[in-house]
């Protein structure tokens, strides 16, 4: 199977995805309800119940769950960032 790629580079290389802030999270589970992406998971007794399972299912620079999220507790990288390390990582690979 071909390896999922995001403007040429493997998404294996690009590090975009829910950070949750466990101090505020209160488990409403709107962001999971809401993703389509299976990127979260919900662990019945277990602490923290909800992780961050498959971080490269997420659509690199989309942050829709965050405005699902009533008290604020998820976070993205930085967008700027994420699109020079996108064009670092093309330029090693002799792209440009
Ligand atoms: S940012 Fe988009 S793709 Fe990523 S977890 Fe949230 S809703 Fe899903
Ligand atoms: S929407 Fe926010 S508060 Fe609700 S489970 Fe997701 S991160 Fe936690």
């Amino acid at each position: 199977m071909n390896e999922a790629t995001f403007m040429g580079v493997p998404r294996s290389r690009i590090d975009w995805s829910p950070r949750i802030d466990y101090a505020k999270c209160n488990d409403c589970l709107e962001c999971v309800e809401f993703c389509p992406h299976q990127v979260f998971e919900v662990r019945e007794a277990e602490m923290p119940k909800l992780i961050v399972k498959n971080p490269g299912n997420c659509v690199v620079f989309c942050r829709a769950c965050a405005k699902t999220c009533g008290v604020d507790a998820l976070s993205f990288p930085n967008k700027n960032q994420t699109t020079l390390l996108i064009k670092q990582v093309r330029k090693e690979m002799g792209g440009r």
